[in-house]
């Protein structure tokens, strides 16, 4: 789609960015395998609490008003119910059960929000995205129909293809995090779409129905997404470093 159209036909749907409201889709329908623990790693503690939880709260702290989507597998709908009783976590959410793919859980959670709204999709696993990241974020909205947060690589970088393999300039790599904001317009009409193994974020889909229109904003290295046994051990010392 070109510019001018796509323009068109964002425009038809919003009046002003003040009055836009705010959706946040929050992913947490993996089984979490890499973890190697019977419990999805969603639902692993950081200082005796679920990750989750801890992800949910950071959303509503940073906007009181936004509204919560929360995508669970659908099998452990009973089994999060049973830990909000026991942790009293009475943020309001809507519950939509997660797909075989990411891809799938954020398209059932999208018919959840309506045209003209700015929609947010983050990662259950990523409890530290800071203030700043989102201020960043938001304010980008009012220019750019897709914004993502990113960081630079520390380490070198290569391009390995099995035969061979090459050093990439680390100035022009970014790794890519959550959540990533989008005019709901937009991110509707991409999911629109099938399936494709490539569609590891929001922003992969989006770009297949415009062309270079992702904005990138600094995002913040704390936010990281727990994957790993060795992310939970890393998710507990930043949680004793960042707690406010
Ligand atoms: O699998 P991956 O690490 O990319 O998962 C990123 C996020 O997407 C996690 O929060 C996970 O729970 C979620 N996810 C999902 N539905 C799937 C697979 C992953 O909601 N089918």
């Amino acid at each position: 789609m070109g510019y001018s159209a796509l323009h068109s036909f964002l425009f038809m749907t919003y009046t002003t960015l003040e009055t836009m409201e705010r959706y946040m889709i929050i992913v947490a329908g993996g089984s979490g395998k890499r973890m190697g623990s019977d419990v999805p790693k969603q639902f692993l503690p950081i200082n005796g609490k679920p990750i989750l939880m801890h992800t949910i709260e950071r959303i509503k702290q940073y906007d009181g008003n936004i509204s919560i989507i929360v995508v669970l597998p659908e099998g452990q709908t009973s089994y999060w119910q049973l830990l909000c009783r026991e942790y009293e976590f009475d943020v309001p959410c809507t519950i939509v059960f997660g797909g075989k793919e990411r891809f799938y859980s954020v398209k059932n959670a999208l018919t959840y929000v309506p045209d003209g709204c700015l929609v947010g999709v983050h990662d259950g696993v990523r409890p530290f995205v800071s203030d700043e990241t989102l201020d960043r974020l938001f304010e980008a909205t009012e220019t750019n129909y897709a914004v993502i947060p990113a960081i630079a690589p520390h380490e070198s970088v290569r391009m390995d293809t099995g035969d061979s393999n090459s050093i990439i300039d680390r100035n022009i790599v970014k790794l890519v995090q959550t959540p990533q904001i989008f005019h709901s317009s937009l991110l509707k009409k991409a999911y629109n779409t099938d399936y494709k193994p490539i569609f590891t974020d929001d922003a992969s889909v989006v770009e297949h129905v415009v062309v270079n229109k992702i904005k990138l904003v600094e995002g913040n290295r704390e936010n990281i997404k727990i994957t790993t046994s060795f992310d939970l051990m890393m998710a507990e010392v930043i949680y004793e470093n960042y707690k406010s």
